[in-house]
Formats: structure tokens, C-alpha cells, sequence
């Protein structure tokens, strides 16, 4: 039911894994006793862990796009059709037939596009309003993070943030904009949010759906085409 790892540790630990493996992790000297015990006590919290873990990893492991699916371009569901080559119509999502990892590089990169004809434009037409000047704006493929702001003023945007809607989009932009007068999340840096979008924790809220969704899928790249 579980890996168990000696080493020169202090404290036993349980582990698992993003596939939902289960490791135990114990000092070199811990009895075989006492480390079933542990496991035996968290039992319940293991299982169902391990178990969640597991399923996660076998979804995205089968994610896939095929006709009649829909893909999110600022905040819509576009329906996915076969043609020649990966392209977003205003209508459609277009993408070639074949192997989804092939596939999969091609929506990418339209998304990329799709980013970068949109978030520079949009974000120095809002510093103007907003009456700062960022260093620059680019768009990158971060997973974790929708943008950032440099001590430099530099501004990064991932190309994800374009499965959001525009008002949605505007609050990150809006908060990374903010960042130039405040490099921090300081109560003067919120105020300075709130000022220009007054119900931005609604905005936060579109994220995290879209987090939660793009974690189901998977939209890394092949390792040797990033
Ligand atoms: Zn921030």
C-alpha cells in the first residue's frame, strides 16, 4: 500500500505523490511497528487522498480536444472544428485533425497569438487611464502566476489569461498596473485596486475557476517544443 524511504530524518512523514503514490518517509531506526501504526492512524486521510491524487492525474493523463468540444477564448465557449491549421475565427475554434500532442502545440501557440495581439495593446491603453508607465509587456506561458510586475516595472502576462473575459482580464492588468506605484500587497496597494475596479474580489473568483479547470487539463507542451 506504500513506498517506505529510510534516511537520516528525525520524523516520519507521509508523502503523495501527484500520480497518488503513497510514501512514508521514516528515520533508520523507526520500527516497522510504529511506522504501521502511524499509517494505520491516518488511514482514512491517506486512502482518500492517494485516491483524489490518482483520478486527477488519469484525467489530465486522457486530456484531450476533438470536434464537437469547446474551447474558452476570453471568457466563451467556442465550439472546436476540424480545418487545415489551429485558428481562432471570432466563431470557431479551428483545429487540425491528429495526434492530440501534435495538436496541442498548434492550439498553443494560437492562444499565444491571440495573447499577444491583445494584452500589450490593452494593458498601456489602461496605464494611461491608470497614469503609469510599465517598462515593457510580454506575454510568456507561466502556469501558475496570470502576471507579474518586475522591480524594473517589466510586466508578464501568461498567454492563459486569455481564457478569461475582458473585464476579467482588465482587473489582472488593472493589478499588475497598480504594482508600479506599489511593489507589494500592501492596504495603500488594494485601495489603489479598488479605486479603479470596485468589485474586484468577483474577478478573482473568474480565476480560480479558470485555475481549477486548466489544472483538469493539460496544456503543457511537449518537453522539447517549449
Ligand atoms: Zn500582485
Amino acid at each position: 500500500m506504500y513506498e517506505l524511504i529510510r534516511s537520516k530524518r528525525k520524523t516520519l512523514a507521509v508523502l503523495i505523490t501527484e500520480q497518488g503514490n503513497v510514501q512514508v518517509r521514516a528515520p533508520l531506526r523507526l520500527s516497522e511497528k510504529q511506522i504501521r501504526e502511524f499509517v494505520e492512524k491516518h488511514r482514512a486521510f491517506i486512502s482518500k487522498t492517494a485516491q483524489e491524487r490518482q483520478s486527477a492525474w488519469q484525467e489530465k493523463a486522457s486530456f484531450s480536444v476533438t470536434q464537437g468540444d469547446t474551447l474558452l477564448v476570453f471568457g466563451r465557449e467556442y465550439p472546436v472544428r476540424f480545418a487545415e491549421k489551429a485558428q481562432f475565427t471570432g466563431e470557431y475554434f479551428e483545429i487540425p485533425k491528429g495526434d492530440f500532442e501534435a495538436v496541442k502545440g498548434q492550439i498553443i501557440k494560437e492562444y499565444k497569438r491571440l495573447a499577444k495581439e491583445w494584452l500589450p495593446k490593452r494593458t498601456y491603453e489602461l496605464a494611461q487611464e491608470i497614469g503609469v508607465e510599465p517598462l515593457s509587456v510580454r506575454v510568456n506561458s507561466a502556469k501558475t502566476r496570470w502576471g507579474s510586475c518586475s522591480g524594473k516595472n517589466a510586466l508578464n502576462f501568461s498567454w492563459r489569461l486569455i481564457l478569461a473575459d475582458r473585464d476579467t482580464i482588465d482587473y489582472v492588468i488593472i493589478h499588475e498596473l497598480c504594482h508600479i506605484r506599489h511593489h507589494n500587497h500592501s492596504i495603500a496597494f488594494w485601495k489603489m485596486v479598488e479605486g479603479f475596479v470596485p468589485h474586484y474580489q468577483t474577478f478573482q473568483q473568474n480565476l480560480k475557476h479558470i485555475s481549477k479547470r486548466l489544472q483538469r487539463e493539460n496544456w503543457e507542451r511537449p518537453a522539447n517544443k517549449q
